[in-house]
């Protein structure tokens, strides 16, 4: 036993990750009457929100809708300050909920778990970390996050640049000062597109770095509207229940018409009055094709170009800005606070790394096909291996010995996005083949908390110990999911979603499109039909 020993030696269940997902998968368990402990490669708890300090690090999902819903005492008395918060009031959020709930004493910080066995006699998964310790546990729950595992642009040289450089997603928490300084930024995703702006009012020089232009929308965001707080708290019950049915996780009028069947005229004033919301869903949501249908997708994204081209004062910068090459809302579209505007500034030049590829980090900046960028500081906004890259991350071993790296070497399988065949007793919270990431997470993270916590109570009432999907469940469910997804315009696109921004990474659409309602109600049959597709055994 290791000296410094953090963990007990043996516990009911181990849950890895201590974000939105660790935090509410631990309050559920120890509700049972569980030995229960989280364990976080962090120095605080938060997850996402405690790794991604960036200037301008934002929710582009309204706070009302962004937050737990499991306790409505908690939900009518904190009170968010703007429409869409900030990272630093997300994560005091989050720390309220666990003093509120007293959470901090079952998670194990500074402890990066590196293995995950199960062993076939016992019926128990030893979890071991980092430092070498190792637990016990009949249940091991992954909450690692499916976009906490950072990308590095795959370009050489990072280790010889002279200057500072900082990834959005492991920024110090002591924050950055860019005063005076010349900083180049590699990645115009949502986090780029994010902190963008506001390096620009510090940085004498700014140069942004853009593989390929994103479609951003403008949030509007601003304090708070007391009116529209008083009457979500008013009847927050109900629209929590509307969100978890909805499409997305957020609860709005669906569209019912084509957009093609649409007199342009109507249709540009629709996208118009929806532009101005500012939010993800008034665009995107507009007719019911955008997603499915090229011409349709293409009247909403030549909208949001000509959106650009208005902001933009050069019109060659614009056109650099305006994404041409796939469907709007199949990458992930982003929503920003002056953003576009940012380049209409003297001090700010935008790459096009399709005309000058990068080449290599330099000692003193960075350099294309074209010439070398010199700059004081390099910001990385590069992205995630999402999805699939904590889990692999993990040398995770089911029965047989069998590593999850193997068992998904041409792409992740598991049974609803919860388990994967041949791997007992082990959930994945928002795990691939679930609406995950194409939804309001904490919707989704709720719904499977919750479902994991009735199946763990079921087991153990039934005096059960194991259950794993079946290899038919898990594949009809697998299938079902890339059906789903070729009816849409998402596979046609390299994003993160189809696994295409990491090289070498299977390519398919990793989260489940058939919505988040439809989702939950299939959950709730499979529970309802004494867990179908699962093998439960005592
Ligand atoms: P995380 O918050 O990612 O937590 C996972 C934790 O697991 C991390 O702390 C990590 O350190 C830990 N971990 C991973 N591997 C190990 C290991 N091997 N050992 C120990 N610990 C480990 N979602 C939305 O719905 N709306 C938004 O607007 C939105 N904005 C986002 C903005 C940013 C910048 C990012 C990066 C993500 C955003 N997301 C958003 C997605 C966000 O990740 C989820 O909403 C949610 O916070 C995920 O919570 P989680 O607990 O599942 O995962
Ligand atoms: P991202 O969307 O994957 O963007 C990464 C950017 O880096 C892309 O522009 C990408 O270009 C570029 N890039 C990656 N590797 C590169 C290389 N080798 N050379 C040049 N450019 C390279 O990552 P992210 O911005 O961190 O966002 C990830 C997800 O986190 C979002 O989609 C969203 O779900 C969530 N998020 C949400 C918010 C929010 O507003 N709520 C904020 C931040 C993050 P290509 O497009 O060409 O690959």
């Amino acid at each position: 036993m290791s000296a410094t020993r953090k963990l007990p030696t043996e516990l009911d269940a181990v849950i890895v990750g201590a974000g939105f997902s660790g935090l509410y998968q631990l309050y559920k368990l120890r509700n049972l009457g569980m030995r229960v402990k989280v364990v976080e490669a962090g120095s605080d708890i938060g997850g996402t929100w405690y790794w991604n300090r960036y200037p301008g690090a934002r929710c582009d999902v309204e706070s009302m809708h962004y937050s737990y819903s499991f306790d409505p005492e908690l939900e009518q008395e904190w009170e968010w300050t703007e429409k869409y918060p900030s990272q630093p009031e997300i994560l005091s959020y989050i720390h309220h909920v666990a003093d509120r709930h007293d959470l901090r004493k079952d998670v194990v910080l500074d402890t990066k778990v590196t293995a995950a066995h199960y062993d076939e006699d016992s019926a128990l998964w030893t979890v071991r970390t980092e430092s070498g310790d190792e637990v016990g546990a009949r249940y091991c729950i992954m909450a690692v996050g499916c976009l906490s595992v950072p990308k590095k642009p795959e370009v050489p040289g990072l280790e010889r640049f002279r200057g500072d450089w900082y990834h959005t997603c492991d920024w110090p928490e002591s924050g950055v000062d860019f005063t005076g300084k010349r900083v180049a930024v590699i990645g115009t995703g949502s986090s780029g597109i994010q902190a963008i702006p506001i390096i620009a009012k510090q940085a004498t020089e700014l140069t942004v770095f853009q593989r390929t232009p994103n479609f951003s929308l403008p949030t509007f965001n601003g304090p708070i509207d007391q009116g529209m707080v008083a009457d979500i708290k008013s009847r927050y019950r109900e629209i929590r229940e509307e969100s978890r049915q909805s499409g997305f996780g957020v609860a709005i009028e669906p569209p019912t018409r084509s957009a093609l069947e649409v007199d342009p005229d109507e249709r540009h004033h629709n996208y118009e009055e929806r532009w101005r919301r500012g939010n993800l869903t008034g665009v995107l949501q507009a007719y019911t094709d955008l997603l499915a249908d090229e011409e349709a997708n293409e009247t909403a994204a030549e909208f949001v170009r000509g959106k650009i081209r208005e902001i933009v004062d050069d019109p060659e910068t614009a056109e650099k800005l305006c994404p041409k090459t796939y469907a709007f809302g199949t990458k992930r579209p982003c929503l920003d606070t002056g953003y576009y505007e940012t380049f209409n500034s003297d001090h700010v030049q935008l790459v096009d790394l399709k005309e000058t590829p990068l080449v290599e980090i330099t000692g003193s900046g960075v350099r294309t096909s074209d010439r070398e960028y010199e700059v004081d500081s390099l910001v990385l906004a590069t992205g995630f291996d999402a999805m699939t890259g904590a889990l692999l991350n993990i040398d995770v071993r089911g029965r047989g010995g069998q590593t999850l790296r193997e068992k998904w070497q041409d792409g992740p399988a598991l049974y609803l996005g919860l388990n994967p065949a041949g791997f007992p007793n082990l959930f994945t919270i928002t795990g691939p083949g679930s609406p995950s990431v194409l939804s309001n997470m904490i919707v989704s993270i709720e719904q499977h908390v919750e479902w994991i916590t009735d199946l763990v109570d079921h087991m153990r009432s039934s005096e059960l110990r194991t259950v794993e999907a079946t290899e038919t469940a898990e594949k009809e469910w697998t299938d079902h999911v890339r059906e789903v997804g070729d009816m849409t315009l998402y596979p046609k696109t390299d994003s993160w979603y189809m696994g295409a921004n990491v090289p070498g990474k299977p390519r398919l659409l990793m989260a489940y499109l058939g919505g988040v309602g439809p989702y939950w109600q299939k959950c709730q049959e499979v529970a309802a039909n004494d867990y179908e597709g699962f093998a439960l055994s005592a």
